[in-house]
């Protein structure tokens, strides 16, 4: 059986009993990229920060709040985000998880919120549908710590792992938006409907707007399933992969 992608990079995702079912009912082969298993390219330098990027995306709702943000460094936006008060969420989290990872990487993936072991442990994607995002980073050719950045919607999380409301998406807005202002990432992945809203603005369904770029002030953005509903929709694994590579062949065109 010829495959049109790597056998290592399938394995990651456990992918190879969904490329077996599609070329069993010969449904249309998923289009090869070309150059997606080649080493990424020298990454050039980042662009400088512009002014625009300054101002949070959503209309903040305290402006002064959002201006300050704007201006802090790491350890500032770490204090701040434990001290935050600004939604009701801060009212049962353990602490606030702000996000991992390289802070000048190309890649940023931005999930919704954190779980119980993440408020636990104060890392993004630590409990099982972070070992799917692991797992998905190596099908990529990436790895956690090393060319990539992991945040969150929202940096607290929300009680019994519900979705945030629009307005806690608000109020943590200005954190996410200096993390990319800090970053500056060449490209990001929405995880999920929550995160992709966040990003572009847009509330139409995931499966309308994945498979093409999105933009976020400049920066494309790339749609994709949440690990989370993935494990509870193992077939969409293969959209995910896709995804991915559409995410890879982006960046590396840039
Ligand atoms: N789901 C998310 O969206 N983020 C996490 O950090 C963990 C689970």
């Amino acid at each position: 059986m010829k495959l049109p992608y790597g056998e290592d990079t399938l394995r990651e995702m456990e992918l190879w009993p969904f490329i077996e079912l599609q070329q069993r009912s010969r449904l249309p082969p998923v289009a090869p990229l070309t150059g997606v298993d080649a080493p990424p390219p020298a990454r050039p330098a980042l662009p400088p920060r512009s002014s625009a990027a300054v101002a949070p995306s959503p209309a903040p709702a305290d402006p002064a709040r959002g201006t300050r943000i704007a201006q802090l460094d790491w350890p500032g936006l770490t204090a701040e985000s434990a001290a935050c008060q600004a939604c009701g969420l801060c009212r049962q989290r353990k602490q606030a998880v702000l996000g991992v990872g390289a802070t000048d990487a190309p890649w940023l993936f931005v999930g919704e919120g954190p779980g119980s072991e993440e408020d636990e442990q104060g890392e993004p994607f630590v409990g099982p549908a972070g070992k799917l995002l692991d797992a998905m980073l190596a099908a990529a050719g990436l790895q956690r710590g090393r060319e990539v950045y992991i945040a969150n919607v929202v940096k607290c999380r929300p009680p019994g792992n519900r979705t945030p409301s629009a307005d806690e998406a608000l109020a943590c807005a200005p954190f996410l938006d200096r993390q990319i202002d800090l970053i500056q990432p060449k490209l990001i992945v929405a995880l999920g409907k929550t995160a992709l809203t966040r990003l572009t603005g847009s509330e139409a369904s995931m499966g309308s707007m994945r498979g093409r770029r999105h933009d976020y002030r400049g920066i494309p953005v790339v749609a994709t399933y949440h690990p989370a509903y993935l494990l509870r929709n193992l077939p969409e694994k293969l959209k995910a992969w896709e995804d991915l590579m559409l995410a890879k062949k982006t960046l590396a065109a840039l």
